[in-house]
């Protein structure tokens, strides 16, 4: 498999970085994870933005976003990818020697980007729904940044893991904000909720698109807090993510989401975001 790393594309188990690399020593650094379908790549110009913005916000000297586009286009041709998969991207300060302060003007960024076939959650999953846990949020508040540094999402995936769980929820100061890699979304009343995009969530290019199709389905949709202690009022619950897709929870903390079977609205969206990204013709 062929990759890219600053300016070459290389066979991956040549790719090498510096020890000295500020991705390695701090994680100074953003990604993207992009979805192919079909050999496509799905929303990329949403994700290669939401990559600029990261860069702009961690002031990592980066200015042609526009070139990993054609990279990663590159790597499907190469590595002969047309069905589906999945393109990482990740960009950090770049090596210098290890102080806290950014190196010198002029050193480069470290830029890789990787594309693999991707093997999607099995089926089950999103036809009866996932089980989900609360955690603690203790993330710095620049969740926005689609940063490296993900120990804490780490640890919260690793506790939904060891319990069985496919997602950990992040719950501050009450209230339901989003997964360790996805965004979360509730159903109240028949309204369509999900926590107000800001610094404390990550803006999910899923999240965005899934709001747009609800809009055209006529569901109305509110950017709202989801509180804990009215998890009883919630009919539906899913996780949005650009592997993850539309997928119910129908679990949280061993209590039964509503009906405890996956909701309607939940089924509507689910099929129009996969109509959505699946190219057509
Ligand atoms: N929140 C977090 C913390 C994530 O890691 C992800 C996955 N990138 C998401 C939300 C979903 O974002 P997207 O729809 O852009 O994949």
């Amino acid at each position: 498999m062929l990759v890219y790393l600053n300016g070459e594309y290389i066979p991956h188990a040549e790719a090498r970085i510096s020890v000295d690399d500020r991705g390695f020593l701090f994680a100074d650094g953003v990604y993207e994870v992009v979805r192919v379908y079909e050999g496509r790549p799905f929303l990329m110009t949403e994700h290669l933005e939401r990559m600029a913005h990261g860069l702009r916000e961690l002031r990592i000297a980066f200015d042609d976003v526009a070139s990993l586009g054609d990279i990663a286009a590159r790597l499907l041709d190469e590595n002969d990818i047309r069905g589906d998969a999945t393109i990482y991207f990740q960009i950090t300060r770049g090596a210098a020697p290890r102080k806290h302060a950014f190196p010198a003007d002029g050193t480069p960024p470290t830029v890789y980007v990787a594309a693999k076939p991707f093997a999607q959650h099995p089926d089950a999953f999103f036809h009866d729904g996932v089980a989900a846990i609360t955690v603690p949020d203790n993330r710095w508040a620049r969740c926005d940044i689609k940063s490296v540094s993900l120990l804490p999402n780490v640890l919260a995936n690793q506790m939904a893991k060891e319990a069985g769980a496919f997602e950990a929820l992040f719950v501050r100061d009450g209230v339901l904000l989003e997964g360790s890699h996805s965004n979360l979304f509730g159903v109240v009343d028949g309204t369509l909720v999900t926590y107000p995009r800001c610094n404390y969530i990550l803006p999910g290019i899923t999240r965005d698109l899934v709001l747009r199709i609800a809009g055209e389905l006529g569901i109305p949709t509110r950017e709202a807090p989801i509180f804990v202690d009215r998890f009883a009022r919630i009919d539906e619950l899913f996780l949005s993510g650009t592997t993850t897709e539309v997928m119910p929870i129908v679990r949280v903390d061993g209590k039964a989401v509503g009906s405890g079977r996956p909701g309607e609205i939940t089924r509507r969206l689910q099929e129009a975001y996969r109509a959505a990204a699946h190219p057509k013709g």
